[in-house]
């Protein structure tokens, strides 16, 4: 028997920034379709006309080609199930609203807002689930006739069957048994006539062939009504992966609040998507190797054997963690195109280095790097003379400092040679009794105004004798 083809999409509605939930919805999506040869479709919900913060999805699109989240059939790609924005299917959505209108599984519901919020605080005040209790569906077809002929404003509701249970198939939590006994029937227009997310979600995912749809748990409600309109067409429901909610560090679900959030906040901040991608994919599962490409997570993810919780926590420290390893791992020439608007924001004249000097240069401190912005910090030596004080000095023993000074004094006539340099320094040292550790400390904060930092060697190189000479003089001054 061949398997059916997967297809699997990403469904965002534009109403604003992609969040890191979102990202990982996406993610997901696309190692499921990835590992098992499917095809990825991003669809776009937007028919909410007055939340449409980001027009033909651009923001989201750009978001997605940066974390490198490809997708075969969707906007600007095309496809067979063309249109994939929401807003321009109305007319597909109508004509399946006609076919439940023929076989007779909705009604026409004419409550107000006002009367189905005072029928609902009633059944509150009553301690009965709030649901909608069916007025419409009692009245006579006179009635409506007479309604529809004065043009009562109404809304096409869904009729469940609430005698009957539906079953959710989820890859994590396996088989989700719902009772319907506390759900409303379901509005699948507005008064206006727009479709909602319930109905136009339904009727695209039955469109498109989706055959598992991978969204937040937030969803699971949604799940069993719309699983309860498949079954009404007679169509088997896709499978359901509910993916777990992320939180905070206090156990709460992740909002505006919390930094890093947000995707654009964490790309201003200088984190590389490719450890984002693999930040979000590795976090609830557990992985013997952590530091993944999309193309090793894709093979690695195991999807038969997922996590049924229903919480993530989200570790900011992890993820910086990882960026500071993709840092080291990416290629010379994209960490320098990444680094460069971060070192130019700080210091303008980067852009006139040579390209072969900037990639020796951030090469050098690339493993000091957690995030891009750490850049300017690390390389600033390079830009600025530091400002040298005796105090800057007080972890070396004063009389180590001042032999130290002399030494230096003596063999800076060998500084283009920087291997000559610090040999004989080191020889130096040895014979007057100063530890290495405290020959390499004082150069190093003589040259860069700190401790730590490259090597010694590295620094003379990158400076260049001139200017290694001027800083090591005014040392030798001090
Ligand atoms: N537009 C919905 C959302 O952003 C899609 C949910 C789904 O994936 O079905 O939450």
């Amino acid at each position: 028997m061949t398997k059916a083809h997967i297809r699997v999409r990403f469904a965002p509605s534009p109403t604003g920034m992609m969040h890191l939930g979102n990202v990982r919805t996406a993610l997901m999506n696309y190692l499921f379709a990835k590992q098992k040869n499917g095809t990825f479709i991003i669809r776009i919900e937007d028919t909410d006309f007055e939340r449409n913060f980001d027009p033909q999805a651009k923001h989201i699109l750009a978001d997605l080609a940066w974390l490198d989240l490809t997708y075969q059939e969707g906007p600007l790609k095309g496809g067979y199930h063309e249109p994939y924005f929401q807003s321009q299917r109305t007319k597909l959505y109508q004509d399946e609203l006609a076919e439940f209108v023929r076989k007779n599984l909705i009604y026409r519901c004419f409550c107000t807002t006002e009367e189905l919020e005072k029928k609902r605080q009633r059944q509150l005040a009553l301690k009965q689930p709030p649901r909608y209790d069916r007025t419409c569906l009692k009245l006579t077809p006179e009635t409506i006739e007479s309604y529809v002929a004065e043009n009562r404003p109404f809304i096409w509701r869904f009729k469940l069957n609430q005698e009957e249970p539906v079953t959710v198939h989820d890859l994590a939590h396996g088989s989700i048994k719902f009772d319907l006994k506390s759900f409303s029937d379901i509005p699948l227009t507005r008064q206006d006539g727009t479709f909602t997310f319930m109905f136009a979600n339904f009727i695209d995912d039955m469109q498109m062939e989706i055959t598992h749809v991978i969204r937040g748990e937030d969803h699971l409600s949604n799940t069993a009504g719309q699983v309860a309109m498949y079954q009404a067409c007679g169509i088997t429901p896709p499978t359901f992966w509910h993916l777990p909610i992320l939180c905070n560090a206090e156990g709460k679900k992740l909002s505006k609040r919390d930094f890093g959030f947000s995707l654009g906040d964490l790309r201003t901040a200088g984190f590389l998507p490719e450890a984002i991608d693999n930040y979000l994919a590795i976090i609830g599962g557990s992985f013997e190797q952590e530091i993944m490409s999309l193309e090793e997570i894709a093979q690695k993810f195991n999807f038969e054997h997922l996590s049924p919780t229903s919480q993530i926590k989200y570790d900011i420290e992890k993820l910086k963690w990882l960026n500071h390893k993709w840092i080291a791992r990416v290629n010379i020439e994209r960490l320098t195109q990444l680094c460069l608007p971060y070192l130019t924001s700080f210091y303008p004249e980067a852009k006139n280095i040579p390209i072969a000097t900037l990639h020796k240069l951030i090469d050098m401190i690339r493993t000091d790097l957690v995030t891009l912005h750490d850049i300017a910090p690390s390389l600033e030596f390079y830009f600025k003379t530091p400002v040298l004080t005796k105090i800057l000095f007080a972890d070396i023993a004063p009389e180590h400092v001042a032999k130290i000074q002399k030494m230096v004094e003596h063999q800076l006539h060998n500084l283009p040679k920087p291997d000559d340099f610090m040999h004989q320094l080191k020889t130096d040292a040895h014979q007057q009794a100063v530890p290495t550790k405290a020959l390499f400390m004082a150069l190093r904060i003589a040259l860069i105004g700190k401790a730590q930092g490259p090597s010694i060697h590295d620094i003379i190189e990158m400076l260049g004798t001139d200017e290694a000479k001027k800083r090591l003089q005014i040392f030798v001054n001090l």
